[in-house]
C-alpha cells in the first residue's frame, strides 16, 4: 500500500534520531511529506546506525548547513537536552521557518526556547502521545503516530499559519491533533503518563528490594500483573529522569492526590469495606473499556502492542 501524499515542506530536519525522531523520519519519508528530509543526532554512533538501517532521511554530520536551509526543524532529544540544543539551533533558523519539538513536557521547553527564537521565525511546540519502552533509531517505525493524539501547545501570539502547517503534518502522519495551553498539557500528562511511569518504576523497584520474596519468584510469577508494570518501568531512564525534573509541580500535585487515594484504599482494606473496593474497581474497569472503545488500546491480552 502506498502512503504517498503531497509534500508539505521543502526541507525538514529532525534532530535526535531515537525512537521518536526516527519514527518521524520514517513516517515523513513513507508519506512523501518533505521534498528533502535530513536527520542529525549528537552521537556519531547513532548517526552511523541511522545510516546503516536507513531511517528514510539523509543523515548529516553537521547541523549548521542543514538547519539554515530548513523550513521545518524538529527537536526530538530528551527534554533536559532541549535548551542547549535550541541555543545551538535557533540562531541558524532562516526567516519564515518553523521550529517544533516532541518533548513530553511543554512549559519548561517553551520557557527555554521561546526567548532564543529569531525575528520572523515560528516556534510551535508539540508532543505526540505515542511511544514504546524502546529507544534508539532501530526502535522507530513509520506508523507509530497512526490513530494516536498529538498535542500542540502554541505559544502566546503564535503564528496561525505555522500552527496549521504543523497540524497538517501530524494529521498526515495519521494522528489526531489537539491544541491546548502548555500548563494544561503538563497537568494532563502528569496523570495520564508521568505518574503511571513513576508508579511502575516504584513497584518494580520495591519488588527488586524485597528480601522475603526471591528475585526468581518475582520473575517466575510475574504474569500475575507485575510484568505489565515492568514494560513501563523499562522505559528510557534519561528521558524519564528529564520528565520528572521538568514537570515537577504538576507531578507533585498529582502525586499528592494519588497518595491520598491510596491511603483511602488502605483504609477500605483495613476496615473490611469490600463494597468500597468493588465500587472503585467497577469504575476503573469502565475507564479501561472507554479507552478500548476510543481505539487507544485493544482487548488483546498482551495489550496489543506491536514493535512494528
Ligand atoms: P531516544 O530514543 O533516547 O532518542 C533521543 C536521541 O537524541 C538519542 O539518540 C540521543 O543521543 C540524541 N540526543 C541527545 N542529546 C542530543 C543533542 N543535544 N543533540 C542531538 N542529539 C541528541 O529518545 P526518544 O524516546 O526518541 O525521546 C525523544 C523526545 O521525545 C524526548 O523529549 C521525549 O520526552 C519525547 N517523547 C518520547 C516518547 C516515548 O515514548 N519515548 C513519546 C513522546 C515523546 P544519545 O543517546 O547519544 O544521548
Amino acid at each position: 500500500m502506498s502512503d504517498k501524499q503531497e509534500a508539505l515542506f521543502e526541507n525538514i530536519v529532525v534532530i535526535g534520531l531515537g525512537l521518536i525522531g526516527s519514527s518521524l523520519t520514517r513516517g515523513i519519508k513513507q508519506r512523501g511529506l518533505a521534498v528533502h528530509l535530513f536527520g542529525y543526532d549528537g552521537s556519531a554512533k547513532v548517526r552511523q546506525e541511522a545510516r546503516d538501517i536507513d531511517i528514510g532521511a539523509q543523515i548529516v554530520d553537521e547541523l549548521a548547513p542543514t538547519v539554515s536551509k530548513a523550513d521545518l526543524v524538529i527537536l526530538a532529544v530528551p527534554v533536559g537536552a532541549m535548551a542547549n540544543l535550541a541555543a545551538q539551533v535557533c540562531p541558524l533558523i532562516k526567516p519564515g521557518a518553523i521550529l517544533s519539538d516532541v518533548g513530553s513536557v511543554k512549559q519548561s521547553i517553551i520557557e527555554a526556547v521561546s526567548p532564543l527564537m529569531p525575528e520572523n521565525t515560528h516556534f510551535v511546540p508539540g508532543h505526540p502521545v505515542a511511544g514504546t519502552e524502546f529507544s534508539g533509531p532501530s526502535s522507530g517505525f513509520g506508523h507509530l503516530f497512526e490513530d494516536r493524539w498529538c498535542i500542540l501547545t502554541p505559544v502566546e501570539g503564535g503564528d496561525q499559519q505555522a500552527i496549521n502547517s504543523l497540524k497538517l503534518l501530524w494529521q498526515q502522519l495519521g494522528s489526531q491533533v489537539e491544541c491546548m495551553s502548555a500548563a494544561h498539557h503538563d497537568i494532563v500528562l502528569a496523570i495520564t503518563s508521568h505518574i503511571p511511569h513513576l508508579i511502575a518504576y516504584n513497584i518494580v523497584g520495591t519488588a527488586a528490594d524485597l528480601e522475603d520474596v526471591t528475585k526468581s519468584e518475582v520473575i517466575k510469577f510475574s504474569a500475575g500483573g507485575f510484568r505489565d508494570f515492568t514494560r513501563i518501568a523499562a522505559s528510557d531512564p534519561v528521558m524519564w529522569r528529564d520528565v520528572f525534573m521538568n514537570n515537577k509541580e504538576a507531578v507533585l500535585e498529582m502525586l499528592g492526590r494519588f497518595t491520598e487515594d491510596l491511603t483511602q484504599l488502605q483504609r477500605h482494606i483495613r476496615r473490611d469495606d469490600g463494597q468500597a473496593l468493588q465500587d472503585l474497581f467497577s469504575r476503573t474497569r469502565a475507564i479501561r473499556r472507554s479507552i478500548v472503545e476510543a481505539g487507544q488500546e485493544t482487548q488483546e491480552a498482551d495489550f496489543g502492542r506491536t514493535k512494528g
